[in-house]
């Protein structure tokens, strides 16, 4: 086969189908030999099992998992490059590529109808523009998935995996910890994608819990109280509480004093545990 990262070889391949990258939908393609075949181990990518793959590219990260697990679904928006992966995939009968948005799949039917019987495992290197919602509509789909090990902006990498209590937490992190024990495997410099992108990145993986981190009534209701606490990051948790759920202050403060909150907590300073309590008083 070709080799998918020599830039001689990426370029003579792209040159002759004639394809010019599009900024838009996030396509830098990896030209490093060493980070695809870590993102497959590291994902789970093995016999018995099943990935879902986002963004194809050229096929470069799709052709390390083809090589090790069961099977691969890809999903690839940009129709421009199915003859290309026609021909860089060539050698393998164990994928599937679905030219459609990621955002508009069906995932749950894909699963049942593709990896029956098998575990399954979504590993990407993530178009950036669109990391939250497809990590989140992975996530809120409660998807029979194993983990999901993609490649991130550095930055996205640092919030999404941030540890409870730390100055990087967001809604994010939370939202994410609620669902997945996430975890940052190896940072990836720009100089490793064509074209460079203005960024660094990481690979993460999310290992899906069993069940959430917490149990609460109302899923609806929990992270509409996380998000409006962090709706103003430099306001304490009582005010942006009170503003964005239309509160009473007293009530607010009422509910942190029940759950043994210092009222000038600020948000990124509660656990997921701090914000159940919360959500059950307000
Ligand atoms: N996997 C390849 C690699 O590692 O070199 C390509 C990764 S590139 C960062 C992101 C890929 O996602 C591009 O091929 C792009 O066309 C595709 N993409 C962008 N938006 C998409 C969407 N909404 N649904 C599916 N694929 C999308």
């Amino acid at each position: 086969m070709s080799n998918l990262t020599n830039i001689g070889t990426v370029k003579d391949i792209l040159n002759r189908h004639g394809f010019t990258f599009s900024k838009a939908l996030g396509q830098n393609f990896i030209v490093n030999p060493s980070v695809c075949p870590r993102i497959a181990e590291m994902g789970g990518a093995q016999k018995g099992v099943g990935i879902i793959e986002i963004g194809a590219g050229i096929g470069v990260l799709t052709y390390e998992l083809a090589s090790r697990a069961e099977k691969v679904v890809v999903i690839e928006l940009d129709s421009r490059l199915l003859p290309i992966l026609d021909e860089t995939l060539s050698e393998f009968n164990n994928i599937k590529i679905i030219n459609q948005d990621v955002l508009k799949v069906d995932l749950a039917k894909l699963i049942a109808e593709e990896f029956a019987g098998m575990d399954v495992a979504v590993c990407a290197n993530l178009p950036y523009y669109i990391t939250s919602p497809i990590l989140m509509g992975l996530l809120e789909a409660k998807l029979p998935i194993k983990s999901i090990t993609v490649m991130v902006q550095k930055e996205a990498a640092q919030r999404i995996c941030a540890e409870e209590g730390t100055r990087d937490v967001g809604a994010i992190s939370l939202a994410v910890r609620y669902y997945s024990e996430p975890k940052v495997l190896f940072s990836v410099s720009r100089g490793s994608f064509m074209p460079s992108p203005d960024v660094d990145s990481c690979v993460i993986r999310l290992d899906i819990r069993e069940t959430p981190a917490v149990q609460v009534d109302s899923e609806e209701h929990f992270f509409k109280v996380i998000r409006g606490a962090f709706l103003q990051r430099r306001k304490t948790v009582a005010n942006s509480l009170s503003s964005a759920l239309g509160l009473e202050k007293s009530a607010v403060n009422k509910a942190l004093e029940q759950a043994d909150i210092p009222l000038n907590a600020r948000p990124e300073q509660l656990t997921l545990h701090q914000f159940k309590t919360i959500a059950e008083q307000i």
